[in-house]
């Protein structure tokens, strides 16, 4: 598996006199963005103050004295786990002193031409630390031969292609940046003390009570010294990627992606998907939950099928992704759904998947829905045919592992056991997206990238000879 792709979630707040207990509040909101790892950093009187642990915000922040992160200022991370393996050395934010001065930065994103920098970085002297692709972007700045931090950030993140929404903390100022292409989520908002705060998703706003102001924008940089507020812009890139899958799985439907509201786009998708659909009855409608649910409320709405709860997710099972091997995946898949006998018994069940990636969940769940009675089952995607890997920052794992990449529909039908499979089409999906067809990367549905996938990606990745453990979180 991939260990470098950074699919996460950044915070940064100022002007506030507990900016570390607000950060992690922050974090907290975002924690469905990443679990392997968080942390935060604050900055008082020219001292970086940071703390960091493998585990849930919950374990990692347990029982601590806020009062240990002095400073007005605060970014914080939580990092998604791409790997059974614990990595420290990998957990943001990064902390370090250059040339500039004293800095912490934390990433979401995937740089696709990290490997490549480091290997000209390493040849000039510099030292990593991490595997992560986001140290690429403190050894650029600080071979910069700008002594002035903005000016040596943007020179280097004008060195990087992919996906990036960086906070850096620097000089009491929160410095916040998104990709010229847009690829991930990034929102500015308002304190209640008319101090600023970003976050990948504004489901973060909501619970520090701050406004949602907008979007920052693709290849923004915006640097909030107290309560103002500059932006200064990296050179456009030919159209904007948003990444489509943070409206089908990634983001909370509780957040505003991309200007929208998630839930909306969500639940305009399952509609589509019924409004695409040719089954003409079904006693009711079933979702994969939580991540499909509301998917399947706007797909009985449309239908006029009956939505009912027919499976119930047990929380306290991690996500089946992060399951090395398929045995453990299909495992996680009984422990982590049951269904509700007594509403599946006997009855024909439209199912709805937010997404098929390896097609694991559905096969373990149609197996044990059927074992208890189910009549019929009718699995509809609220997305199209996942064939391709994510190079952007969704752990989408490797082409050979997807099975929408190896078998057609009707094959796929069949190893999944399902009475019948159907997907959302391309067009359908794209055309209530809101905006223009072009602002969307949908490379893992029809490979059209907008910056070229890198050859050879899974051999020419950073390599990950730092493997730095930390004791278990109790
Ligand atoms: P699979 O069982 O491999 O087909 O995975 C499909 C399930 O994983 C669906 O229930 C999705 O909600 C979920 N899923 C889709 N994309 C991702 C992702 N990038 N990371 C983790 N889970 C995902």
């Amino acid at each position: 598996m991939d260990k470098f792709k950074e699919e996460c979630g950044v915070f940064g707040v100022t002007c506030a006199d507990n900016a570390a207990y607000v950060a992690y509040q922050g974090t907290y909101a975002l924690q469905h963005r990443g679990q392997e790892s968080a942390g935060i950093s604050t900055l008082s009187q020219g001292v970086m103050y940071s703390h960091k642990n493998m585990g849930l915000v919950s374990q990692v922040f347990k029982d601590f004295d806020f009062n240990l992160l002095p400073g007005t200022v605060a970014i914080s991370h939580n990092r998604y786990s791409t790997t059974g393996t614990s990595n420290i050395s990998n957990a943001q934010p990064l902390c370090m002193e250059t040339k500039q001065g004293i800095m912490s930065i934390a990433h979401n994103g995937n740089i696709i031409n990290a490997s490549l920098l480091r290997d000209i970085l390493q040849k000039k002297g510099a030292i990593f630390q991490t595997s992560s692709d986001s140290e690429v972007i403190v050894h650029l700045l600080s071979m910069s031969k700008h002594m002035n931090f903005n000016k040596a950030l943007k020179e280097a993140l004008m060195k990087l292609q992919g996906a990036f929404s960086i906070v850096t903390l620097y000089e009491n100022k929160l410095i916040a940046a998104r990709d010229p292409y847009g690829f991930r989520p990034f929102v500015l908002g308002k304190m209640p003390n008319g101090g600023f705060c970003v976050a990948s998703e504004t489901c973060a706003f909501d619970l520090i009570g701050a406004e949602y102001l907008r979007d920052i924008a693709p290849g923004e940089i915006i640097t909030i010294s107290g309560k103002k507020l500059h932006s200064a812009y990296l050179p456009k890139a030919p159209h904007y990627a948003k990444c489509i899958f943070e409206y089908i799985y990634f983001s909370r439907p509780d957040s505003i992606i991309f200007g929208e509201k998630c839930d909306k786009v969500r639940r305009e998708m399952g509609r589509q998907l019924a409004r695409e659909d040719d089954l003409q009855d079904a006693d009711i409608v079933i979702s994969v939950p939580d991540s499909s649910n509301t998917a399947a409320l706007g797909y009985a709405e449309e239908s006029t099928f009956k939505f009912e709860i027919g499976l119930i997710r047990n929380h306290y099972v991690g996500r089946t992704f992060i399951k090395p091997k398929q045995e453990d995946r299909e495992l996680s898949v009984r422990l982590k759904f049951n269904p509700v006998k007594g509403v599946i018994r006997g009855k024909k069940i439209v199912l709805i998947e937010d997404s098929i990636v390896r097609g694991t969940t559905l096969k373990g769940l149609i197996k044990f829905m059927r074992q208890y009675g189910a009549r019929e089952i009718h699995v509809r995607v609220a997305s199209p045919v996942v064939k391709n890997s994510c190079f952007f920052g969704i752990d989408l794992s490797n082409k050979k592992e997807l099975i929408g990449a190896k078998k057609s529909v009707k094959q796929i039908a069949k190893h999944i056991g399902a009475d019948s499979l159907k997907y959302l089409t391309l067009k359908g999906m794209l055309d209530i997206a809101p905006g223009s067809h072009k602002n969307y990367c949908t490379g893992c549905f029809d490979s059209k990238y907008p910056i070229a996938a890198p050859k050879k990606y899974s051999k020419n990745r950073l390599t990950n000879k730092l493997n730095i453990t930390s004791s278990p979180i109790s």
